[in-house]
This record gives C-alpha cells, sequence and structure tokens, in this order.
C-alpha cells in the first residue's frame, strides 16, 4: 500500500547508500581516480540518466536511487579532485554537507523566527563572527546571510543608494547617479547597478594599474571628472581580491580618498574575506574596517555548498535603509521572542545556510578553518613557482590568494583557450581562463584539499604534450 507519509526504511536504505557512495566518491576523487569534469552532451545524460522515464512512472526506490546516483556522479564535475582546478566553488567539507543534510529533512526557512528559532540563532551568531573578523563591533554594524554574493553585493550597493539618496526608494532614482570601480570587478557589480535602474552608463571605470590593481592616487581624480560630468558617485568598489587575478587592493590608500571625498566604500571580498581567518596572510586585507560594506562567500573559501554569502555593513541601520517597506503581516511584532530578518534582505523564504558555515567551523574550529585557507594560498604560491621553474611557461607576479595566472610561453591568445577546452574534453583537469591587461591568461583557483605540486606537475605534463 502506498502511502504519502515517510517510508522510514526506504529512506534510511537510501540515505545510507547514499552516504556510503558519496564517501566513496570523495575519497577516489581525493585520489585522483576519475576524471575532474565530465560534460556529455544533455540528450546523453537524459537517456543514461533515465530522466523522462523516471517522470512518467516514478516508482524509484533506494537500489534503484544508488543506481542512479552512480551516473549522475559521472555526469558532473568533480571539486574534491586534485584536477578541479577551475573555479572558486568550494570542495565541501563534512559539517556544510549534513548542514545540506538537515535542510532538506526540516525545512525551516528562518527568515522568520518562528519558523527555524535554531538556524535564526546560528546565523545571527555566525553573522556576528564575521563582523568581528572584520573588525567591527556586532552591537553597532550588521549584516545578514544571502543566496550568493551576487545577491550580497545589489543589496550593498542598495544600502548605499539609501544611505546617499533616500528619497529614491519612494521617488525612483534621479539622474545621474554613479559607481566606480575598476574593469576586474566581478560583473555583479554591473548587473546591480543596472537592475537598481542607475543605467549601465552609471558604471565609471577606476584607472588601473598594469595588474589590474585600482590606482589609489588616481581615484580622487576618478571621483572628480565623474562629478564634473555631472554625476554623483554613490560608492566605489574595491574587490579583495579580484576574481580574475587573485590580487587584493590597497584598501587604507583607497578608504583615505573615500572617507575624504565622501564616497561609500564597498569592499567586494566574496572570494578574499576569507583571508581573514589566516593570521599570516589578514594584512592583504588591511585597512577593511574602514570600508561601509564588505560582502563575503563562505561557499568559495569556507567549503560550504552553494549558496551561504554574508553582506555585512559598518553601521547596521545602513541595512534596514536598504529596504523600506511596508510588510506588516510580518514586521507587527516588534516585541518578540526572536531577530526577524525579512527587513534585511531581498529573500522573503530563504534556507538556513547559516548552518552550513556553522557546521564547518563547528567541525574544524575557526583555526582549523583558517589552516585550510592558509594552505590553499601557500600552495597556489607553490604551484607557481613550480610553473615559473618550467620552461616554456609563463607566469606574472606570485599569487596573492589561491587564484594563480600562467600562459603558455610563445602561444597567442586562441591557443590558450584552446588548451583549457582540450584539458576539458579530456576530463582529467579542470581549468579557466582570465583576460588580463588585454592578454589571455590561464588560471587555476586551488581549493580541492586534493590539488598539490604533483598534480600541478602532471598538468603541465599534460599541456606541452598537447598537439
Ligand atoms: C564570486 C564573486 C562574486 C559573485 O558571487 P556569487 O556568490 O557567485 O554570486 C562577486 N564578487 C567577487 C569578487 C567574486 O569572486
Amino acid at each position: 500500500m502506498s502511502s504519502e507519509r515517510w517510508d522510514e526504511a526506504g529512506w534510511i536504505e537510501a540515505a545510507s547508500a547514499a552516504a556510503r557512495r558519496l564517501a566513496g566518491h570523495v575519497a577516489a576523487a581525493e585520489a585522483g581516480r576519475g576524471p575532474a569534469a565530465a560534460q556529455p552532451p544533455p540528450g546523453e545524460v537524459a537517456r543514461r540518466l533515465g530522466l523522462r522515464r523516471w517522470i512518467a512512472e516514478g516508482g524509484m526506490d533506494a537500489p534503484a536511487f544508488a543506481a542512479f546516483l552512480d551516473e549522475y556522479l559521472a555526469c558532473g564535475t568533480n571539486v574534491h579532485h586534485p584536477g578541479a582546478l577551475a573555479h572558486q566553488v568550494a570542495a565541501p567539507d563534512v559539517g556544510a554537507a549534513l548542514a545540506d543534510l538537515l535542510h532538506g529533512v526540516l525545512n525551516n526557512p528562518m527568515s522568520i523566527y518562528e519558523y527555524g528559532a535554531a538556524a535564526a540563532t546560528i546565523e545571527h551568531v555566525v553573522v556576528e563572527w564575521m563582523l568581528g573578523l572584520v573588525g567591527w563591533d556586532p552591537a553597532t554594524s550588521g549584516g545578514v546571510l544571502t543566496h550568493g554574493g551576487s545577491l550580497a553585493t545589489l543589496t550593498a550597493l542598495l544600502a548605499a543608494r539609501a544611505r546617499q539618496v533616500p528619497e529614491a526608494w519612494d521617488d525612483g532614482v534621479p539622474g545621474g547617479l554613479a559607481v566606480l570601480a575598476p574593469p576586474t570587478a566581478h560583473y555583479a557589480v554591473a548587473r546591480a547597478v543596472s537592475m537598481m535602474g542607475l543605467g549601465a552608463r552609471a558604471l565609471i571605470p577606476l584607472e588601473v594599474d598594469d595588474v589590474e590593481r585600482i590606482r589609489p592616487e588616481r581615484v580622487g581624480a576618478g571621483i572628480a571628472a565623474a562629478r564634473a560630468a555631472g554625476r554623483r558617485p554613490i560608492a566605489l568598489v574595491a574587490p579583495a581580491c579580484a576574481t580574475s587575478t587573485g590580487r587584493f587592493e590597497d584598501l587604507p590608500a583607497i578608504a583615505d580618498v573615500c572617507a575624504a571625498e565622501g564616497v561609500w566604500l564597498h569592499v567586494d571580498g566574496a572570494h578574499g574575506a576569507s583571508l581573514l581567518l589566516a593570521p599570516a596572510h589578514r594584512h592583504r586585507l588591511a585597512g577593511i574596517e574602514r570600508a561601509d560594506s564588505v560582502i563575503w562567500d563562505a561557499h568559495k573559501l569556507l567549503r560550504t555548498s552553494s549558496l551561504c554569502a554574508a553582506v555585512l555593513v559598518r553601521r547596521g541601520e545602513d541595512l534596514t535603509g536598504a529596504f523600506q517597506q511596508e510588510a506588516s503581516y510580518v514586521f507587527y511584532d516588534e516585541g518578540g521572542p526572536g531577530i526577524d530578518i525579512l527587513d534585511r534582505q531581498v529573500e522573503c523564504t530563504k534556507a538556513p545556510i547559516g548552518v552550513k558555515l556553522f557546521l564547518n567551523l563547528a567541525w574544524r574550529g575557526e583555526q582549523g578553518l583558517g589552516e585550510y585557507v592558509a594552505g590553499r594560498v601557500e600552495m597556489a604560491r607553490r604551484i607557481h613557482d613550480a610553473i615559473a621553474a618550467r620552461p616554456g611557461f609563463e607566469v606574472p607576479a606570485p599569487p596573492e590568494s589561491n587564484i594563480l595566472l600562467f600562459r603558455r610561453e610563445g602561444a597567442d591568445d586562441a591557443r590558450q583557450v584552446e588548451i583549457r577546452e582540450r584539458l576539458l574534453a579530456d576530463g582529467d583537469f579542470h581549468i579557466s581562463s582570465a583576460v588580463v591587461a588585454g592578454r589571455r591568461w590561464l588560471r587555476l583557483v586551488v581549493t580541492a584539499p586534493a590539488s598539490d605540486v604533483a598534480a600541478a606537475e602532471r598538468l603541465l605534463d599534460r599541456i606541452e604534450a598537447l598537439p
């Protein structure tokens, strides 16, 4: 007899099979077995996974699920693999993986305290911890977790707009606002500027040096030029670090100019703020405490699954200011027992994403997580040195984060792209590429704990052997 209630024995069997298979998958991946990435064409994937048949007929049970899972695992990227060097996507740790399991069963959308007291309190405490690392007093600063850095960016720029143009919420956006950012700024910034109704031309590029870092001594002139052109800069975005180059900015010098000019400083720490946990590397973020807003992705260097990002503001009230809106059916109870965060975020229903970060911290401690971050940054440096030592390869200055660039020497930009594509078709190495200072570079993000110099040497051997 079929029941719509949970089949307890079937769930335990399927979940146990999944736990065993996933553990085996991670262990094999960390040992370098199997591909780093596989992307069969969608028709083949649909056939191998039986997608349309399952939809039409149903009837999946634990053994069928295990077989399905094997095919699923064979048709995707494997972020735990030493050759998984393409993107900033984390190799999730055990705590975060368990948090996703809990959420899948419990579904406590904790934006409203009464819907998840534990999850809401965990978010509160995790944000408080992040604020402290930035160097802010949690009593006066504020923050919230969001589904990703792009949403966090939008939220931060909304806060900047609300502080400087509060009437925009009711009256619409006046013409002539501007946001200044270097060309390395993540495209989430350009999107936010357009989504906020400022118009794409409101994003004004800052002058950069030959490694695409902001030239602080030219920021004042950039602001003056924007003003002379009739624009009113409401924010300046400083990546820390830049997605493409992995390089950090001179935040104290930039903060000096922003303070003198009265321009909101937004530090995009989506990738690099995690270096705050690593005592040997946190100097890269010196000056971050002078920002008005910061974003920070835990699903990059803090080893949670996608997504878990934070938007943090130096003055807590700036976050509520970003969303001046009446919604009395949920906001009525100001003296209630808990912490309601609907007035600080874009989302209404929100997953308990703080639990992922919390359980990672609970498993390894902040010191352990900091050692992971430092270890990956230091491994990127060792890989850089290994590439630099190989004839036939070109590297820029040593990396500052776990992102590094290199090129096949004597090959044009098109060949760099072709190298990446051939590697991806093989599947043993998944790498990315970026255009920096007008030239195409191959790009590695050293994230998986299994990625090491030996893997990088194999990558170079493979590139040398390409036809
Ligand atoms: C990844 C990244 C983003 C976007 O974050 P998502 O979580 O992918 O939306 C923004 N800024 C920087 C610097 C990034 O590296």
